[in-house]
């Protein structure tokens, strides 16, 4: 998938969430998907980022995407409404939904582990995903081709030292895309769910993690964009409950 080619059009009329579209990957994916053709549904928590991102695909000539501002880890029930309420009033429909926004935490041993920053990581990366993918499942249901993507780490597949509550969160996100992925596996519907691990990326939490690397050793966030279009359009239609990687090992 990394030498995936997409069509100038791909992603044409289609209306995509990005959650943590403010910044890292997220951001990117914003843009590649706005780029290719789609309304862009912007949501985060840092409203003057997800504002440039705004900027940035307006002046690229983009379709006009729209600004969602939501602090996934402190959201409840009623903020999920609005969000329902709104995409119901000006699209009535999704296409696409990228679970991209996650918190980090501790890198400690479990046996240190701050319980406080567990519930914080736990609450951001499964529970926020959860309600947004609840909230979200009628209005992809609306859609004739909608896929969702779960964002997931090699630590979310095979356990490691230190990554604590963000590697079992991880672990939690590819149930959460299995079990939904199965869900929604009917004649009813065409929604299609996989996770991806970007793999290595040069961004703040790569930075915030091993903050002794080089960045430059890591891609940029725009380079490993194929496998975030090729699972966003059309070209993954009949592809549901796999684990996918943007960039070969090697
Ligand atoms: P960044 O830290 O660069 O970006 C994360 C984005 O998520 C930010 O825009 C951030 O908002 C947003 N976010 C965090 N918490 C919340 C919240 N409570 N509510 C709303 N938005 C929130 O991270 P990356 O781009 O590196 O990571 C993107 C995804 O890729 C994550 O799921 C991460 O786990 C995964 N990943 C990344 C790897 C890498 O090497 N970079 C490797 C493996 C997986 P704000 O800007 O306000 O902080």
């Amino acid at each position: 998938m990394e030498n995936y080619q997409p069509t100038a059009d791909l992603l044409k009329d289609r209306i995509i969430m990005v959650t943590g579209a403010g910044d890292g990957i997220g951001r990117a994916a914003a843009k590649a998907y706005a780029a290719h053709g789609a309304t862009v549904i912007l949501l985060g928590r840092t409203i003057k980022k997800l504002e440039k991102v705004y900027d940035e695909i307006d002046a690229a000539g983009h379709p006009e995407p729209l600004i969602l501002p939501l602090d996934i880890e402190g959201a409840g029930a009623a903020d999920y409404d609005q969000v329902v309420e709104r995409i119901e009033e000006d699209f009535g429909r999704l296409d696409g939904l990228l679970h991209n926004a996650s918190r980090l935490g501790d890198r400690t041993p479990l046996e240190y582990y701050n319980p406080e920053e567990w519930e914080r990581v736990m609450r951001t990366n499964v529970t926020g995903a959860f309600l947004l993918s609840q909230a979200m499942t009628p209005l992809l249901r609306a859609a004739p081709d909608a896929s969702v993507i779960f964002t997931s780490s090699s630590v979310g597949r095979k356990g490691r030292a230190n990554w604590g509550a963000y590697a079992i969160s991880k672990f939690a996100t590819e149930g959460l895309m299995e079990t939904l992925a199965d869900e929604l596996d009917d004649a009813r519907t065409a929604v299609r769910v996989n996770s991806l691990n970007p793999g290595a990326t040069r961004t703040y939490m790569r930075h915030l993690a091993y903050p002794a690397e080089d960045p430059a050793s890591n891609p940029e966030p725009d380079a490993i964009m194929g496998a975030y279009l090729y699972l966003m359009g059309p070209d993954s239609k009949g592809v549901t409950g796999q684990q996918f990687d943007a960039q070969i090992k090697r």
